[in-house]
């Protein structure tokens, strides 16, 4: 094949693929090579094209027996670590390079084991207590009705920690599985949040916040799930009242559609504002990030198991809508929703 031939066959793939000929030099290289190796590289010599010794030597191994190799080459798009894998294979007395971009399969790897770890660190730390009081009851504490008492009410407190974690963490698998079905309700948001508003009372007046629901609009009516947008305003109240109950107030405010840019389309938004000690601006992106919490102790303190905005992001990604978290430090934390009123196609 002549090496327009060859340009011309390389070209049409969707894949980087870079052809080393006989005097060991590049004889042809497709557009997808430039972001990973460089441009012009027709004519270089391919150790000073490709400079990983792993592909250097798996090139010169084809070279001498003919055998195809496959090897990793790491490398850089702008700030990002790419990994590709190399298949080296001999042609025609020239040697082919493919490139398969493997950054995404290994990303996705990463953050299962990270999720893996995450879950097991949550859960082991109540197991260890409740198994250390297991123990102490069963021995030392064995015949003493007041240490008894206190134990278990310790393991019931821990017990129910641990249930919680697996309620969000089912909770979480169903919203993702979900999150390309489009929700088919209609759901009217002022009783919703109403009721939501109700179900949180005695949590409210426990923590002594007052909850005010300002509907500026009563009779918006969305396409959505109802149940999930319970759970996700269930979720931003519980928080305003969980991390925010030292301003005593929280109010949740909804108001009427308007064009919303950034969604190109009409929305409805509906916030959620506390005036807590707020959030430092450099946590606040990172916040829907599963087990992503600003004070762990006070978390785990106040019942949280730090899935609760992953949940909701996801329910809001569901809806197409937007997540909009304002917070200032000493001031309060506003949490903002945004849903469209018509369904997206
Ligand atoms: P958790 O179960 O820990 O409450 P979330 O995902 O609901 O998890 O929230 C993540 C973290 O965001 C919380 O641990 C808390 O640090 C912070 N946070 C959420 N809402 C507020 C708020 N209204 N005021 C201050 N901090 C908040």
């Amino acid at each position: 094949m002549s090496v327009e031939q060859i340009v011309s066959v390389i070209h049409a793939l969707p894949m980087a693929v870079l052809l080393i000929g006989r005097d060991e030099r590049v004889r042809a290289a497709n557009p997808c090579v430039d972001a990973i190796l460089g441009t012009d590289l027709v004519g270089k010599h391919y150790i000073t094209a490709l400079r990983q010794p792993a592909v250097i030597a798996a090139i010169g191994e084809t070279q001498r027996s003919g055998a195809a190799q496959v090897v990793r080459y790491n490398g850089r798009s702008g700030p990002k670590d790419t990994v590709y894998k190399v298949s080296v294979a001999a042609a025609d007395g020239d040697i082919l390079l493919t490139f398969e971009d493997q950054t995404a399969a290994e990303e996705a790897g990463q953050m299962r084991r990270d999720f893996v770890a995450n879950v097991s660190h949550e859960l082991r730390t109540p197991l260890t207590a409740l198994l250390g009081f297991i123990e102490t009851l069963t021995g030392a504490a064995r015949d003493d009705p007041a240490a008894r008492d206190r134990f278990l009410g310790i393991m019931a407190h821990e017990a129910n920690r641990m249930t919680r974690l697996v309620d969000d963490l089912m909770s979480l698998s169903r919203v993702e599985e979900d999150e390309r079905v489009r929700p088919r309700e209609h759901v009217d948001l002022a009783a919703l949040l109403s009721s939501v508003i109700k179900g949180l009372e005695p949590q409210a007046s426990a923590a002594g916040v007052t909850v005010t629901l300002d509907l500026m609009t009563s009779d918006e009516i969305v396409p959505g799930d109802a149940g999930q947008l319970v759970q996700v305003f269930t979720n931003l109240v519980e928080n305003a009242i969980k991390y925010g109950a030292s301003g005593g107030e929280v109010s949740v405010s909804l108001m009427p559609r308007e064009m919303h840019q950034r969604l190109r389309r009409e929305a409805v938004q509906v916030s959620v504002a506390d005036r807590g000690d707020g959030i430092p601006e450099h946590h606040i992106a990172r916040l829907t990030e599963r087990f992503y919490r600003v004070d762990n102790h006070r978390s785990r303190e106040v019942g949280g198991t730090g899935l609760g905005l992953a949940i909701v992001k996801h329910i809001i990604n569901r809806h197409r809508g937007r997540l909009l978290i304002e917070s200032a430090e000493g001031e309060g934390t506003k949490v903002s929703v945004f849903l469209p009123v018509s369904a997206v196609s």
